[in-house]
């Protein structure tokens, strides 16, 4: 058998007789290269938020409706005040423990 990639003969693996890549890193990194531009051709509506088209969309949505982001957010301040707190509280009891984990490894 020969490998897709490299060319070079192998011997398939005995649980996947139809491999067609053989098994060095650098030959099994290309095939999941292959197989992820693969599946983005099949599927390519899966990242479609990330595409500037829709950007662009939700960026004239919010200009057009600046006047209801402006109500909303002064009807929801205190929750986002409150909320805020929370995640910093949490944020800096998560920071404090991997600070210690890092400037005392001894301890570990
Ligand atoms: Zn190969």
């Amino acid at each position: 058998m020969k490998c897709r990639i490299c060319q070079e003969e192998f011997t398939p693996s005995k649980y996947r007789p139809c491999q067609t890549v053989c098994s060095k890193e650098n030959c099994q990194y290309l095939r999941q290269c292959d197989n992820m531009k693969a599946w983005r051709i099949k599927n390519p509506n899966y990242f479609k938020s990330d595409t500037p088209h829709d950007k662009q969309e939700s960026k004239a949505w919010r200009i057009n409706n600046a006047e209801y982001i402006k109500k909303y957010r002064a009807a929801h301040r205190k929750e986002h005040r409150e909320y805020m707190r929370k995640y910093m509280t949490e944020r800096r009891s998560r920071l404090s423990i991997k600070k210690v984990l890092t400037l005392s490894p001894q301890v570990m």
